[in-house]
């Protein structure tokens, strides 16, 4: 497993990623939803990896959701990053990384793609998470008020 170590701009929220195929291009998604287009975000996941979170103050991230409300954004309310947004299915958390947010990651190591999910079914849709997304998710808050 190759650990990627990723935060938002402020760092209020951090993470490790353990990728699951080191030596390989890891494939990244731009996703063309609108609100991913307008946050410049651009997604991985993979059935064998694993995200640990830690959130400093969860009072300055909010949880976004909309559409379907099948998916939680995370943005930092501090400097507006979003590394990551998860999905809650049959009680598993489920989670995609924004790859926007890795550090010390060179971007020739992406091989991207973009992707439109428009008009995808709900069931289609969480059908496609439970193969694609990261299966194993711990988001750890250090301060809670
Ligand atoms: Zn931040």
């Amino acid at each position: 497993m190759r650990q990627i170590d990723g935060r938002c701009h402020c760092g209020n929220i951090s993470y490790e990623f353990l990728w699951p195929e080191p030596g390989s291009q890891i494939p990244v998604r731009a996703c063309s939803c609108s609100f991913c287009i307008k946050h410049g975000a651009v997604y991985t996941s993979h059935p064998d990896s694993q995200l640990t979170a830690q959130i400093s103050d969860p009072a300055v991230v909010n949880k976004y959701s909309f559409d379907t409300k099948t998916a939680d954004f995370y943005v930092c309310a501090s400097c507006g990053a979003v590394p990551f947004a998860t999905s809650k299915i049959e009680s598993n958390e489920y989670a995609v990384v924004n790859v926007n947010t890795f550090e010390g990651v060179d971007r020739t190591e992406f091989d991207s793609t973009v992707t439109d999910f428009a008009g995808e079914r709900v069931g289609d849709r969480l059908d496609r998470r439970k193969r694609k997304w990261i299966p194993r998710v711990t988001i750890e808050t250090k301060r809670t008020r």
